[in-house]
């Protein structure tokens, strides 16, 4: 055989199996309210993450975008949350798995309905409604679709109150009445406060205003400043201070029998602005050909392909991509378990045809439909560890 020249080779496509897929069942985001609800007596909950031990009164403050590797790497940044890292530092922090894809829509219904999601069905930033052949956005809800046929699962707060815990999410106002709030964070009561600090001081009051309690509160912004400026970026070191001193006051005001766990939907990753790294799907027609939608986000995508083209498209994509993307089609990665051990029927075709996640610091964005996402400097969505590995921290009273 004739060896090709070096110069020739094309990096091999990546085994879809050699993705680290997340830690379904045992320690993911989907895993979380099961295990605490579990140990409030909650009927039909599993303890999956089997070193947690429930409090009477149960917070989880989920921290948008806080990845468990950029938390490690920004000790000065966040002395009280590093206080609560693994045992060198004392506390007894622990990453668990934010699920795949690593973004909010998706990790946000993972927490609230306790499902993978495979069940839930939010399985990314933009997928394809079967029923009308368009790309949904999960995270905006757009175009409008009936929230209890997307999502038909009860939450665990709806479940937690009917097995009489007291249930309350405390986050944004503008958060109160939106679809995705519906479908994965209803249940109880909402309490709405513009700031953090408000958001503290009232999850602190709803704790203590039950014997029994699963109290869900949440922040945004370091998130944000990761998209606009980078993870290692003065913005976002000054969101991560913030949010740190955000989570001591609400550990301060802890009633007794109480455990606050602190978690993220997902982490994050650099991407530089170069061809390298960035590969334009508006500008490849390699990668256009035979796609009718792009879905998904620039590191997690879902690509629908026209009738009869799904073959190539597969074919195209992993020899386009090499060895910077797992590219699986639909029943390889569900195969996998990259969407959890089962898949609902009525999500099946909500994933795409192929499916592309990111292993490298690179990127597959759409310059054209994609103006204001491909201009983002941090990104997430894939199975790496900077995205995937979410930090699991507890203070208790
Ligand atoms: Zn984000």
């Amino acid at each position: 055989m004739v060896q090709p020249a070096p110069w020739d080779t094309d990096p091999e496509p990546l085994p879809v199996d050699s993705a680290p897929v997340p830690e379904y069942g045992r320690g993911s985001l989907a895993d979380l309210l099961p295990t605490l609800a579990a140990g409030l007596g909650v009927p039909g909950m599993t303890a999956g993450i089997t070193e947690l031990t429930p409090a009477d009164r149960n917070c989880v403050f989920l921290i948008d975008g806080l990845g468990w590797e950029q938390l490690r790497a920004h000790p000065q940044d966040a002395p009280f949350l590093s206080s609560l890292l693994g045992t060198s530092r004392g506390g007894t922090g622990r990453p668990i798995t934010a699920g795949y894809p690593a973004t909010t829509a998706t990790s946000l219904a993972s927490v609230g309905t306790g499902l993978p999601p495979g069940a839930h069905g939010l399985p990314g930033y933009t997928v394809r409604d079967p029923a009308t052949g368009a790309l949904m956005n999960q995270l905006r809800w757009q175009p409008w679709t009936a929230p209890a046929a997307w999502q038909p699962y009860p939450t665990v707060f709806q479940l937690a109150e009917q097995a009489g815990v007291h249930a309350a999410q405390v986050s944004s106002p503008t958060f109160a009445n939106t679809p995705l709030t519906k479908v994965a964070l209803s249940g109880g009561t909402f309490v709405g406060q513009l700031s953090g600090e408000d958001r503290m001081d009232s999850a602190a009051a709803q704790l203590a205003g039950a014997d029994r309690a699963l109290v869900y509160t949440y922040y945004s912004e370091v998130d944000g400043a990761g998209h606009r400026f980078g993870v290692d970026s003065d913005t976002w070191r000054g969101q991560l201070g913030h949010v740190d001193r955000l989570v001591q006051r609400l550990a301060e005001q802890l009633p007794p029998r109480s455990a606050l766990y602190v978690t993220a939907d997902h982490g994050m990753v650099d991407v530089p602005f170069d061809e390298e790294h960035r590969v334009d799907f508006d500008e490849d027609w390699e990668l256009k050909a035979g796609v009718a939608l792009l879905g998904g986000e620039g590191r997690a995508r879902h690509v629908y392909a026209v009738p009869g083209a799904r073959g190539d498209v597969l074919a195209c994509w992993r020899e386009v991509l090499g060895d910077r993307f797992w590219v699986a089609s639909r029943d390889e990665a569900i195969e996998a378990g990259w969407f959890g051990p089962r898949i609902d029927d009525r999500v099946y075709d909500r994933i795409g045809d192929v499916v592309a996640a990111a292993r490298d610091d690179v990127l597959l964005i759409a310059s054209e439909r994609e103006p204001k996402e491909s201009a983002m400097v941090g990104n997430h969505g894939s199975m790496t560890p900077a995205e995937q590995f979410v930090p699991l921290l507890e203070v208790r009273t």
